[in-house]
């Protein structure tokens, strides 16, 4: 029986890829419709196959095309055809990543990833690591362990109300939202100023701890970015290091963005001081081509991992030591396969394959900011070393433009603020565009703002 539906598995697949190489960007349905025209509810009796098949496949055309190169409107893009082998085949074993008794080698899959993870991030093989699904995870996992890491060390019976963490106004929306989660409270963070490039100010972090610790806080955490969410800039490690040295500070790295950089040599820079930092993640479903979710975090010191996630449990750690029953070090109980979509990736390509992946999407932002600079219909609001690129095209108001590109199912981008300006921003994370590709994105654009926009617009 499960042979027949691979099979269709198969049909359905060649439909979509056939599709998506016709019409890289579908037109939306609208939501008053979705319902009826793709026939989603559900009833008391089932569905003969091949009726089945008919409603998958209209559904899956009138879904969104995140992998072709029409497709720049998120931070996740692309799609390897070994990393989603590997996804395949999680999906068939249905292992669970809680015990070696259940997930056999697929534990040795994962623990490879995070030992190799670790050196690249400078923390050598003795540190530890765990997979959890999303970056906004990853990062509540790592205030998790600050916290614990500083209430063990100062002795309290719970969480206190004056814990401080810091991170910088151009962070992920997942720090304030974790912040509650741990008990930290929303309005314990500290949101500190970037400069124009949309880096933490690492003086101005200075000046608010040390205000904090007069006024009676415990500051206990920073939180640094590597690719900020809109201008995908990178907050300058080596001094936020000196700063949690000095003053005692968890200092973790979220890098769901743009952490993958340590993967290159030419671009590993960006990140430098990054082994002084207690925790690092990445999200290798952002720069590397691996589907949906694969957020791996690694922590210097393996033993905090432990002192916030282990729990005895003996209806389920029956065999096998701590180090290969990754339950201990996971925020969850059963935990999907995401490691062997990823191995299968790395296995295939090579560190130096995922080292080129890299590489090419820092090349194909400088194309596109290349072309933004030669084009005086543009401004350009981003700066190298970004994958983001960010730019108004004739002044016309990013909104609107991006909204009727997907409306009419021409392109997917979106917009985004930066010190009050907002313009597009351009993700160039798919490693599969070429060049051609990039500058395909600037002709579609203006050929279909000549078309819907009859006049010049009068400049805002
Ligand atoms: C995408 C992103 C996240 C959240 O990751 P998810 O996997 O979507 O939960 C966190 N931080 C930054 C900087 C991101 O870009």
């Amino acid at each position: 029986m499960i042979e027949k539906d691979l099979d269709t598995f198969h049909q359905l697949a060649h439909s979509l890829l056939k599709a998506e190489e016709e019409q890289p960007v579908v037109k939306p349905l609208s939501t008053d419709k979705v319902m009826e025209q793709l026939q989603l509810h559900l009833h008391d009796e089932g569905l003969p196959d091949h009726e089945l098949q008919e409603l998958l496949q209209n559904l899956i055309l009138h879904s969104p095309r995140t992998a072709t190169r029409g497709f720049f409107n998120q931070l996740f893009g692309g799609r390897h055809g070994k990393a989603i082998l590997g996804e395949l085949l999680s999906a068939l074993l249905n292992n669970s990543m809680y015990t070696y008794k259940a997930g056999g080698p697929m534990i040795g899959v994962e623990k490879e990833i995070l030992r190799q993870t670790s050196i690249l991030v400078g923390y050598g093989d003795q540190s530890n690591g765990t997979i959890a699904p999303g970056g906004s995870m990853t990062n509540f996992m790592a205030l998790l362990m600050a916290r614990d890491a500083y209430l063990q060390a100062t002795d309290h019976p719970g969480v206190p109300d004056n814990m401080i963490l810091y991170t910088s106004k151009e962070s992920h929306y997942s720090v304030p939202k974790n912040a509650a989660f741990a008990g930290i409270g929303r309005q314990n963070v500290r949101f500190i100023a970037t400069d124009d490039r949309g880096r933490m100010q690492a003086a101005a972090l200075e000046t608010q701890v040390q205000e904090d610790q007069k006024a009676g806080f415990q500051p206990f955490f920073i939180n640094a970015t590597a690719g900020t969410t809109v201008m995908g800039a990178f907050d300058p490690l080596k001094d936020l290091a000196a700063i949690a040295e000095r003053e005692n500070l968890w200092l973790h790295v979220d890098g769901a963005y743009c952490g993958s950089v340590i993967f290159s040599e030419q671009h590993r820079h960006l990140v430098e001081g990054a082994h002084r930092a207690h925790s690092y993640s990445l999200n290798a479903h952002k720069m590397l081509s691996v589907p949906l979710s694969c957020s791996i975090i690694v922590t210097r010191d393996p033993k905090q991992l432990y002192q916030s996630f282990a729990n005895d449990a003996d209806y389920l750690y029956q065999t096998d030591e701590d180090d290969w029953n990754p339950g201990k070090t996971s925020l969850q109980c059963g935990r999907r396969n995401d490691a062997l979509k990823f191995w299968t990736l790395w296995k295939a390509l090579g560190t130096k394959g995922l080292s080129e992946m890299v590489a090419h999407q820092f090349f194909l932002a400088e194309v596109a900011r290349d072309y933004i600079r030669k084009h005086s219909d543009y401004n350009l609001y981003s700066y190298d070393e970004s994958i983001s690129v960010c730019f108004n095209y004739k002044d016309i108001p990013p909104q609107e433009l991006c909204t009727k590109l997907y409306e009419e199912g021409e392109l997917m981008v979106g917009y985004g603020q930066s010190h009050g300006q907002v313009f597009i921003r351009l993700v160039t994370v798919n490693a599969s565009n070429s060049k051609a590709d990039i500058l395909n994105f600037f002709q579609q654009l203006e050929s279909f703002v000549a078309r819907h926009w009859k006049t010049s617009p009068a400049p805002s």
